[in-house]
C-alpha cells in the first residue's frame, strides 16, 4: 500500500466523518483542523481552539478514530492539540445550486476576505462563513448561496421570510458580500424597505425622482429588507413595481425578505404579489438545539470568550426564540464576567441569566415599560415623551425610547411614531439610526442603554 500524506489521510477521513454528523456540526468543529503528526499509530490533530479540542476529543473521538482506521488500520488513538495559526486545511463544502437541486452532489469553493463597500451599504461581518447551517435555515442558506454564484440567472426574485432575529438580514447581506469579493465590478445595493420609502418620498419632494429611478436602473443586485413595510403604501409600491420590472427584464437580481410569506402581506398589490411568487421562496424557522449550540460555540470562539461547555449548553437549552436573543444572552454573560472577573461556569451563567429567563424572555415587556424605565432614568415626565416638545433634555430620552422600542420589541417605525404621539415614521427611523450609530463610539450612552435594558428585564420579571 502506498503511504498517504497526512493531508490526504485527513481529507479522506473528513469525507467519512461528514457523512455521519450534521453539516452544522461538521463545519463548526472540523473547520481549520489538520493532522499534525502520526507516531506509532497515534494521530495528533491540530485544532484552532480549546472548544474544538474539547468537542472533538469528547464527542467526536469515536467518529474520527473509526474514519481513520477505515483508511489506515494501524491507527490506534487520536488526540487533539491547539495549533495556533492553524491553516485552513479543508475547503468548506457549501451547498451550491447543485446541492439544492441534487443534495448529494456538492461543489467546493474557497474563502477570501470581504471588502467593505460603502455604496452597497453592506455590513462586512455578515458573510456565509459566519453563518451556521442547521435544518431551520438550510434551504434559505442554500438558495442565497446559489444566487451569489448565479446572479440574476437562477432564482429571481429570491424571497426569504421568517420571524425576527433568525438570520434573514445576515443571509441576504452575505449574498452581496460574497459577490463583492468575486465580482467587485457589479453594482449592489442593500436597503430596508423603510429607507427605500423615505428616499423615494424625499426624491419626490426635491424633484429628483428621475435621478432616484435612474440610480436603481443601474443596479445588478438589489436587496430590499423587510418588504412587508411597503404594505399599504401605494406610491411606494407603484415605483417599486416599475423598478422591479425593469431590473427583472434585464435579468438583474432581486432579493427580498419579509417577516411573513408574500401572500400574508396585507394590501400588497396583486401584480407585486404574483411577481414575488414567481421566483424562489424560502423560509427560515427557529433553530433547533444543535444549531443553537453550534452558533454559541462559534460566537464565543470568535471573541475568545472562555466559558464552560455546560454553561453554553445551558444557554442553548433555555434561549430558544431566535438567534438575536441567543447572542444577547451570550453578550450579557460575557460582559458580566469581564466586570466581575469571574469564570463563566454553569452556576455563574445561571445566576446572570436568571432574570432574563424568568421574565418569560421579553414577552411581557411592552412599550409602556420602556416609557417608564426611560423617564425614571432621565428624570422626566412620561407625558413629555409623547408631547410635541423639542427641548434637548427631552429629545434624547425620546430617541432612546424609540431605539429601545425597535431593538427590544421590534416595533415598526410607523408603529413607534404612533405610540409617541403620532410622530412621522421618518422621525423614528432617524432616532433609531442616530442612537445605533452613536452606540458605536459613545461609551456613556452604551452604559445607559445597558442599564435601561437591565431595568426593563428586571421590571417585567
Ligand atoms: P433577522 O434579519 O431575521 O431579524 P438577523 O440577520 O439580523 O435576523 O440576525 C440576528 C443576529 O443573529 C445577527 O447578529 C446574525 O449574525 C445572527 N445570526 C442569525 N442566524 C445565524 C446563524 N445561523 N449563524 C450565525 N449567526 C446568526
Ligand atoms: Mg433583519
Amino acid at each position: 500500500m502506498t503511504q498517504l500524506t497526512n493531508n490526504e489521510l485527513w481529507q479522506a477521513a473528513l469525507g467519512e466523518i461528514e457523512l455521519s454528523i450534521s453539516k452544522a456540526n461538521f463545519i463548526t468543529w472540523f473547520k481549520n483542523t489538520s493532522i499534525l503528526s502520526i507516531k506509532n499509530g497515534q494521530v495528533t490533530i491540530g485544532v484552532p481552539n480549546g472548544f474544538a479540542k474539547e468537542w472533538l476529543e469528547n464527542k467526536y473521538n469515536i467518529y474520527i478514530l473509526r474514519a481513520l482506521k477505515n483508511i489506515q488500520d494501524d491507527i490506534t488513538s487520536v488526540s487533539c492539540t491547539i495549533a495556533s495559526n492553524q491553516e485552513r486545511s479543508f475547503v468548506i463544502k457549501e451547498p451550491s445550486v447543485d446541492a439544492v437541486l441534487h443534495p448529494k452532489k456538492i461543489i467546493q469553493y474557497t474563502e477570501k476576505k470581504p471588502v467593505f463597500n460603502q455604496e452597497a451599504n453592506l455590513n462586512p461581518k455578515y458573510t456565509f462563513d459566519k453563518f451556521i447551517i442547521g435544518g431551520s435555515n438550510e434551504l434559505a442558506r442554500a438558495a442565497c448561496y446559489a444566487v451569489s454564484q448565479n446572479v440574476g440567472r437562477i432564482y429571481n426574485p429570491l424571497f426569504i421570510y421568517g420571524g425576527v432575529g433568525l438570520g434573514k438580514t445576515h443571509l441576504i447581506q452575505s449574498i452581496g458580500n460574497e459577490i463583492l469579493k468575486n465580482n467587485p465590478q457589479l453594482k449592489i445595493k442593500y436597503i430596508s424597505s423603510e429607507r427605500f420609502t423615505t428616499e423615494l418620498i424625499d426624491s419626490i419632494k426635491n424633484r429628483k425622482i428621475d435621478e432616484f429611478k435612474s440610480e436603481y436602473q443601474q443596479i445588478d443586485l438589489l436587496i430590499i429588507d423587510d418588504i412587508q413595510f411597503i404594505s399599504g403604501k401605494e406610491k411606494t409600491q407603484e415605483e417599486f413595481f416599475h423598478i422591479f420590472n425593469s431590473l427583472y427584464q434585464k435579468n438583474k437580481q432581486i432579493v427580498l425578505t419579509s417577516d411573513r410569506p408574500p401572500k400574508a402581506i396585507q394590501i400588497l398589490e396583486e401584480r407585486l404579489l404574483s411577481r414575488f411568487e414567481g421566483g424562489m421562496i424560502a423560509d427560515i424557522s427557529k433553530p433547533d438545539l444543535e444549531t443553537r449550540l453550534a452558533i454559541l460555540h462559534q460566537k464565543s470562539a470568535a471573541t475568545n470568550l472562555k466559558i464552560d461547555a455546560d454553561a453554553l449548553e445551558f444557554i442553548a437549552t433555555n434561549i430558544k426564540n431566535n438567534v438575536r436573543e441567543l447572542e444577547g444572552a451570550l453578550n450579557r454573560v460575557s460582559v458580566s464576567a469581564q466586570l466581575t472577573k469571574k469564570e463563566l461556569t454553569l452556576a455563574y451563567t445561571k445566576k446572570i441569566l436568571s432574570d432574563l429567563l424568568s421574565s418569560g424572555k421579553r414577552k411581557g415587556i411592552t412599550h409602556k415599560h420602556i416609557f417608564k424605565v426611560v423617564s425614571d432614568f432621565y428624570e422626566i415626565n412620561q407625558d413629555d415623551l409623547i408631547a410635541k416638545n423639542r427641548k434637548k433634555e427631552i429629545s434624547k430620552p425620546r430617541q432612546v425610547t424609540m431605539f429601545l422600542m425597535r431593538s427590544e420589541l421590534q416595533y415598526s417605525y410607523p408603529g413607534i411614531g404612533d405610540k409617541l404621539g403620532g410622530r412621522d415614521h421618518t422621525t423614528a427611523l432617524y432616532a433609531y439610526e442616530k442612537i445605533s450609530k452613536e452606540l458605536k463610539t459613545d461609551e456613556k450612552l452604551n452604559e445607559e442603554i445597558t442599564h435601561l435594558r437591565d431595568q426593563l428585564y428586571s421590571l417585567s420579571s
